[in-house]
Order: C-alpha cells, then sequence, then structure tokens
C-alpha cells in the first residue's frame, strides 16, 4: 500500500512539476507582449513625515493588467522578468513612466519625489546611470526628484560595481534607499561604503510590531542604527495608528502603508493628495 501510495505521490510530483514549467513558459511569453500592449500601469503609494504630517513623496509600483488572468502581482513575474533579463525593458520604462509622471506632477504644482524600484539585474547593467540621468534630463526632473530602492542584494555580485554605479547617482542628486532592510544579507560595511541615505524598515518587521516583541526589537535597531548612521528610515508597511504613533515616538521619520494609503493610480492618488490633511513641501528630507 505505501508503495503504491509512493507511486501515486510520484506521478502526480511529476504531473505538477510539468505543468509548472507549462505555467512558467506562458509566463514568460505573456511577459514578452506585455509592455508593448500597454498592460502595465504604474501606482503610486504615499510616503509621509511622521514629524510634520505631510507626503513628501511616492513610490511607483508596477500593475500588470493580464489580458485573461486579471492583476498579476509584481512578486509573480518580476521574479521572473529578473531572470529572463526582460526586467531591464521593463525597468527603463518604470523609470521613464514614473519620471514623466513626476513631470506632470511638478507642473501642476505637486512637486513629489517619486521613488522606483530598480532591480539588481539593472543596476548590473552597463549603461544603468547615463540611461538614469538621460531620462530625468529628457523629462526635465531635478535629481533630487527622483529616489531609487535598492535592496541588499543588489551589492552582493560585485560591490565595487555598485558603489561606484550608486556614487555617480548619488553625486548627480538621487537618493538611495535600502528596500526591505533587514531581510537580506545585511552587512554593515556596505552600509559604510555605499552612498545611501534611506534605510526602508521590512514591512514583516511592522506587521506584528507591538505584538511580537522581536519584531519590536529588530524595528527599533533599525531605528537606532539610521540615528547612528544619519541615515533617513522609513517604515514600510504601516497598517494601524498604533504602529503610526509608535514610530513616531520612536524617531522613525517617515512612513507608508495601508494606513494613509494603499498604492494609488494615478488620478486617485492626486485626489488623496488633495484630501490630505497636511500640505506637501518640497524634498524636506
Ligand atoms: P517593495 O518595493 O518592498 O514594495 C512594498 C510592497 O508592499 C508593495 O507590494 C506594496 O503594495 C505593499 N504594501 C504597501 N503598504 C502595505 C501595507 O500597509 N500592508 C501590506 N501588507 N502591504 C503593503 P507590491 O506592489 O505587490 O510589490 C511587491 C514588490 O514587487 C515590491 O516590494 C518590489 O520589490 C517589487 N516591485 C514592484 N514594482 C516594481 C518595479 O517597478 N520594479 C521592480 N524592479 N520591482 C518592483
Ligand atoms: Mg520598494
Ligand atoms: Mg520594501
Ligand atoms: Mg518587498
Amino acid at each position: 500500500l505505501a508503495k503504491e501510495g509512493g507511486h501515486n505521490y510520484f506521478q502526480f510530483y511529476v504531473a505538477s512539476v510539468d505543468q509548472e514549467i507549462r505555467e512558467r513558459k506562458q509566463l514568460e511569453k505573456d511577459l514578452s507582449i506585455a509592455l508593448h500592449s500597454q498592460q502595465f500601469h504604474l501606482v503610486y503609494q504615499p510616503q509621509i513625515n511622521l514629524e510634520t504630517h505631510r507626503i513628501i513623496g511616492a513610490e511607483a509600483l508596477i500593475r500588470w493588467e493580464h489580458p485573461e488572468k486579471g492583476l498579476v502581482p509584481p512578486d509573480d513575474f518580476i521574479p521572473v522578468a529578473e531572470m529572463n533579463g526582460s526586467i531591464v525593458e521593463i525597468g527603463q520604462w518604470v523609470l521613464d513612466q514614473a519620471c514623466w509622471q513626476a513631470a506632470r506632477w511638478a507642473s501642476d504644482g505637486m512637486p513629489l519625489r517619486i521613488a522606483i524600484n530598480l532591480s539588481a539585474v539593472q543596476l548590473r547593467q552597463n549603461n544603468i546611470v547615463d540611461e538614469i540621468l538621460d531620462t530625468l534630463k529628457r523629462h526635465n526632473i531635478p535629481a533630487g526628484r527622483l529616489e531609487l530602492e535598492v535592496t541588499e542584494t543588489s551589492f552582493m555580485t560585485n560591490l565595487e560595481d555598485a558603489v561606484k554605479k550608486l556614487k555617480r547617482l548619488h553625486k548627480a542628486g538621487i537618493s538611495i534607499a535600502v528596500d526591505d532592510f533587514g531581510t537580506g544579507y545585511s552587512s554593515l560595511t556596505y552600509l559604510k561604503r555605499m552612498p545611501v541615505q534611506h534605510l526602508k524598515i521590512d514591512k514583516q518587521f511592522i506587521r506584528d510590531l507591538l505584538v511580537n516583541e522581536e519584531d519590536t526589537r529588530i524595528a527599533n535597531t533599525i531605528i537606532d542604527l539610521g540615528k547612528s548612521l544619519n541615515l533617513t528610515v522609513v517604515a514600510e508597511g504601516v497598517e494601524t495608528a498604533e504602529q503610526e504613533y509608535y514610530l513616531a515616538q520612536r524617531g522613525c521619520k517617515l512612513a507608508q502603508g495601508y494606513y494613509f494609503s494603499k498604492p494609488l493610480k494615478p488620478h486617485d492618488f492626486e485626489v488623496f493628495v488633495a484630501g490630505f490633511h497636511s500640505k506637501i513641501v518640497e524634498n524636506n528630507v
């Protein structure tokens, strides 16, 4: 009986792996036409200064409206795009689109800083720095309006190369944030060597803040680390008033999360800003 069970399991296993491969191939195929079929759009999540209660910027996040499957979450397709290299073209589109939006908002009297997620694969491209600076120029965006979010993995493959590129970007006026801080191979060496200005506490540590003692301690540690290294700390995934209150009094300067707003389409973002109880200030961090 056990043997039979094992046999069945084996068949099931083969069938599911086979299906996984097929689904993966289909996803790659769909992904290859998504960009040119205008299936991507960006949503924007406001970033709030907890001291001044002002909106200081927004993080741009990609959305894929698949013609049959509907909305496919970025966590399902960004890793695939990174593996087959299409993230380079998608990432360039994100940058271009976000800069276009930033220029439009600036001319409407809303000079927000826009943060975009830069994949480690993009950062490895030889011409990435020029491409970013050219895009800013093309849209007439001051470099101070752009923030790049990179993860700790970006530094791992070639630290020297990453340092060189981020330094050039930073010199031009672009700010650099370490995204999902605390989840990767955090090392104080790169924090010292990298021209980073912002640390984003990963939302997994914020979710159970004040409920889980360990998470609370980790969040505290990141806030203290930011203070001692003179880095602005951003909490992501803030969902409750208690979390906001705790983070604010603990000295975490910036936050984003569903408590303030989920990521919004441009028009809804404008409505949110108009209704927000405080005004926007230009680059106050
Ligand atoms: P991330 O950059 O760490 O973005 C934060 C994620 O948390 C976003 O998920 C956002 O929608 C979600 N989030 C924000 N506030 C809350 C909250 O209060 N509670 C909870 N539970 N979640 C919240 P999203 O948009 O699904 O993106 C997932 C990841 O996909 C991003 O994580 C980023 O790593 C990647 N990604 C998204 N857009 C891009 C892009 O344009 N380029 C690249 N390379 N990666 C992207
Ligand atoms: Mg991010
Ligand atoms: Mg993050
Ligand atoms: Mg993340």
